[in-house]
C-alpha cells in the first residue's frame, strides 16, 4: 500500500500510476491531489520498475 503524506489516505499499488518528471518519481494521491514522493529501486523479475516511498 502506498499511503499520502498529506491525507493519510492509504490506496493499492494498481490504484494510483507512478509518474515521472523533471523533479523525479511520484504518485499524485487520488483523494487529495497531493504529491508523493517515490523512489524507484530498479526492475522486477517481469520487467516493471518498482517504487518505494521516500520517508520525509
Ligand atoms: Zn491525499
Amino acid at each position: 500500500m502506498w499511503t499520502c503524506r498529506n491525507c493519510n489516505g492509504r490506496f493499492a499499488f494498481d490504484q494510483v500510476e507512478a509518474q515521472i518528471d523533471e523533479g523525479g518519481y511520484f504518485f499524485i494521491c487520488p483523494g487529495c491531489d497531493y504529491r508523493n514522493k517515490l523512489v524507484n529501486t530498479g526492475a522486477d523479475a517481469t520487467g516493471r520498475p518498482q517504487f518505494v516511498q521516500r520517508d520525509e
